[in-house]
C-alpha cells in the first residue's frame, strides 16, 4: 500500500479511537463537530422551554445535550445501539436524564410520538422518506430544522423553472413552507462526508391543502418523469394510459356508471388537457396551482390517479 494512504488511514482511525467508537458508513455516521453550527440550528428552530423536541440520529449526543438545555423534553431516535449506550452514559446521573427519551431503532419503521419541533443532523440516505414521514405525521409539528446533502436541500426549495425543480420540490412545497438556512462545509463533520451540506427549515402547512395526496402524487409522477416534455407528450405512454384506464373503470363501477363502448382513455385525457390549456405546458415550469387545477379537471371527468 502506498505510504501516504496508510498514514491518512491511520489518522482517521486515531480520530475515531479518541471517541472510542468506529463510525459506521452504512448508517451515515458523520458527527457534527462545530458547536456554532449546532447552536445556529437550534436558534433557527424557534425552540420554547415548553417544547417536546424530536431528534433523529442523535449519534454521540452533541446536539442532544444542547437541545436538552432548551426544551422540556427530547425524544431521540437512534438505530445504532452502541451510540444509544454512549448517549445514555452521557446523561446518566445528570438532570438531563429525566428529560431524554430514547427510541431505539430505524426511524422509518418507528411510530413517532407527539413532538413540537424536530432538529437533526440526519443520515442523508433516508432524506426523502424521512421528509414525507414527517410531513404526513399527525398531529402537526411546528417546524423542522434539518441538515441534508446540499443537492437534496436545493431540490427541496427549488421553484418552477429552476434547474433542480422536481417532484420532490412540488410535493414538499404542497405540504410545507421550506427555506434554505445555511450552507455547511464538509470539514464541520467527523469523519468529513464526501458531499457538501445545507440546513433547511420545513414548516408544515396547517391546515394542509384540501387535496388527496395519493392522487396528487400519481399526477405529478407522470408529469415529472418527463418534466421537459409537454404534458400532451407525457400522457401518451401506453403503460400510463393502461393504468389510468384501469382506474377509470374501477371508479365507474364504484359509482355505478357505465363505461361508454367506444371509450378511449388517450382521447379523453388529451381532450381534458386541451380544454384546460395544459397540453403544451411542461412540468418543469408548472406551479402548485397549475397542478391543482389540472387534478380537479381530471377528477371532475372521472379520471383518477389512484
Ligand atoms: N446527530 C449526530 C449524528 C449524525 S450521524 C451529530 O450531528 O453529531 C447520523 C446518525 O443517525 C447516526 O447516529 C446514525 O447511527 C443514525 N441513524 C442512521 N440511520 C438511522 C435510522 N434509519 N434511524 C435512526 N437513526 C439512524
Amino acid at each position: 500500500m502506498p505510504k501516504i494512504k496508510a498514514e491518512k488511514k491511520s489518522r482517521i482511525h486515531n480520530d475515531i479511537a479518541k471517541q472510542g467508537i468506529q463510525f459506521n458508513k452504512d448508517f451515515g455516521q458523520h458527527i457534527l463537530k462545530n458547536p456554532l453550527i449546532i447552536t445556529s440550528m437550534l436558534d433557527k428552530a424557534g425552540l420554547r422551554p415548553t417544547d417536546v423536541a424530536l431528534e433523529i440520529g442523535p449519534g454521540t449526543g452533541n446536539m442532544t445535550i444542547k437541545l436538552l438545555d432548551r426544551v422540556k423534553k427530547v425524544i431521540a431516535c437512534e438505530i445504532d445501539t452502541r451510540l444509544v449506550a454512549e448517549l445514555q452514559k452521557r446523561v446518566q446521573g445528570t438532570p438531563y436524564q429525566a428529560k431524554l427519551q430514547i427510541l431505539v431503532g430505524d426511524v422509518l419503521k418507528t411510530e413517532l410520538p407527539f413532538f413540537d419541533i424536530c432538529v437533526a443532523n440526519i443520515p442523508y440516505q433516508i432524506s426523502s422518506p424521512l421528509v414525507f414521514k414527517l410531513l404526513l405525521h399527525r398531529p402537526f409539528f411546528r417546524c423542522a430544522v434539518l441538515m441534508f446533502q446540499k443537492e437534496f436541500a436545493q431540490r427541496l426549495v427549488a421553484k418552477p423553472g429552476d434547474k433542480l425543480y422536481c417532484r420532490l420540490s412540488i410535493n414538499t412545497q404542497l405540504l410545507a413552507r421550506v427555506d434554505m438556512l445555511m450552507k455547511v462545509g464538509k470539514n464541520n463533520f467527523r469523519p468529513p462526508p464526501k458531499v457538501e451540506s445545507s440546513v433547511v427549515r420545513i414548516e408544515p402547512r396547517n391546515p394542509p391543502p384540501p387535496i388527496n395526496f395519493v392522487e396528487w402524487d400519481g399526477l405529478t409522477r407522470i408529469a415529472f418523469v418527463r418534466k421537459n416534455k409537454t404534458l400532451a407528450a407525457a400522457f401518451k405512454h401506453a403503460t400510463t394510459m393502461a393504468v389510468m384506464e384501469k382506474n377509470y373503470r374501477v371508479h365507474c363501477s364504484l359509482n355505478n356508471k357505465e363505461v361508454p363502448e367506444d371509450f378511449d382513455i388517450k382521447q379523453k385525457v388529451q381532450d381534458i388537457l386541451t380544454k384546460e390549456e395544459a397540453d403544451q405546458m411542461r412540468a418543469r415550469t408548472m406551479d402548485i396551482d397549475d397542478f391543482m387545477k389540472l387534478l380537479h379537471a381530471f377528477n371532475a371527468e372521472g379520471i383518477h390517479f389512484a
